[in-house]
């Protein structure tokens, strides 16, 4: 462990070392507070771009990880067209409509049915 915080150590001397022997030197005719107040706002503005990709990232590796269950929609959002005739009841499709029928009026239908079978022997 103490090996590699040398190691790092001296990275950053080194780089700091080389970052120096590249600064120019002192001109009297530069504003040096308006640069560095650049430099931090500049900062500023690409750290909120990391964090903004870092926030991304995350959504997205909720969703592969978890895909969104399809939505369903409201009971409010599904427009009623379906009636059942024994009692009024609406219905988004006709599939349900059927299956009200057959759980809610099961005698009615198959008299329904044995009417219709019966005017078909007449
Ligand atoms: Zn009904």
């Amino acid at each position: 462990m103490k090996q590699l915080n040398d190691q790092s150590n001296n990275q950053f001397f080194s780089i700091l070392d080389n970052a120096i022997s590249q600064c120019p030197n002192y001109d009297s005719k530069m504003n040096y507070l308006l640069e560095s107040r650049k430099i931090y706002l500049f900062n500023q503005v690409l750290q909120q771009q990391i964090q903004f990709i870092k926030d991304q990232n995350s959504l997205l590796d909720k969703q592969f990880i978890q895909p969104q269950k399809k939505q369903r929609r409201k009971a409010t959002e599904i427009s009623k067209i379906y009636k059942c005739t024994q009692c009024e009841k609406l219905y988004g499709s006709e599939a349900s409509l059927n299956l009200h029928s057959k759980l809610k009026h099961p005698t009615i239908e198959s008299e329904s049915k044995t009417q219709i079978e019966q005017s078909f022997q007449i």
